[in-house]
């Protein structure tokens, strides 16, 4: 068995489709994996809030302990009177793209039996913590970074940094933005693969802040090109399917770049055994 090579280049529109395609897999695993972060957020501020932990019995009897939550029934504030009442799902949208199902907690006032409203400080103000994470951010340099520097923002707003070792914790074991990529094996094995080197401008932080045109103290930002590793896969049945069967972000298209990347499709199941039977590739590769 012998697979066919073939020099070829993806076009401007084409490209546009995969880095729109890449962008889309990358903000599903994002979101995925800030979602059971979110509910963490917004059960340390509920222990902010009421002034103890999880299992910590509420103080009865004792002097009030007044909050700005408030029962929306009977209008208690004292957190002494509120207990924790499981949770309930809703959708968020955020600055990454709509999350679903995300488990906030709830709080039921003792005095009446009725919910408390509640404001968490991660979703009502996310707007203006998220704001200025774009995609291309994301694709250039660490998500963890940027949501460290989120809960940096949010135990500032809180005025506390109670949770915050355990969120950081939380955000350290998140993979890495490649790992959060697909690495399942491939089972419907396309005919052709079509391997290609995008070339994007990223815009990055860096640690040096200057002040902008209002005089606010920001990050300086820096433009830095990258490489998406693309391998397309192609299916010559006649359903025109073709999907992105992995990409990975490189400082450049060098043999050294390239050669894990094929491995690891390799690895996957990505073998003429398996049905693939023609490699497309752009001329400058070796
Ligand atoms: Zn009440
Ligand atoms: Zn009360």
């Amino acid at each position: 068995m012998s697979i066919q090579f073939v020099a070829g280049k993806l076009k401007g529109e084409e490209r546009k489709a995969i880095i729109q395609g890449v962008q889309r897999q990358l903000q599903e695993a994002v979101l995925g994996a800030i979602k059971p972060l979110l509910t963490e957020f917004c059960e340390a501020e509920l222990t902010v809030k009421l002034g103890r932990g999880k299992r910590e019995p509420r103080r009865v009897g004792g002097q009030a302990r007044e909050i700005e939550w408030q029962c929306g029934h009977c209008g208690c504030r004292d957190a002494n009177h509120f207990t924790r009442d499981g949770h309930y799902r809703r959708a968020l949208e955020t600055g990454w793209g709509h999350i679903e199902g995300l488990q906030v907690p709830m709080v039921e006032c003792q005095c009446c039996g009725h919910d408390v409203v509640c404001t968490y400080t991660i979703l009502e103000k996310h707007r203006r913590f998220w704001l200025d994470l774009a995609q291309q951010v994301l694709i250039g340099s660490g998500l963890c970074q940027s949501l460290r520097h989120l809960s940096e923002q949010w135990s500032a707003v809180l005025g506390s940094s109670v949770g915050l070792r355990t969120i950081n914790e939380r955000i350290n074991q998140i993979a890495p933005l490649r790992k959060l990529a697909r690495s399942e094996s491939i089972t419907d094995v396309p005919a052709v693969v079509q391997f290609d080197g995008i070339w994007l401008r990223v815009q990055t932080q860096t640690e040096t802040v200057k002040l902008d045109k209002r005089g606010r103290k920001r990050k300086k930002r820096k433009g830095k090109k990258v490489v998406l590793l693309v391998a397309l896969g192609l299916w010559t049945d006649g359903s025109g399917k073709r999907e992105i069967l992995d990409w990975q972000v490189a400082d450049g298209e060098s043999k050294a770049a390239w050669e894990p990347f094929v491995h690891r499709l390799w690895e996957r199941g990505l073998r003429p055994e398996a049905g693939l039977q023609a490699v497309i590739r752009d001329g400058c590769g070796e």
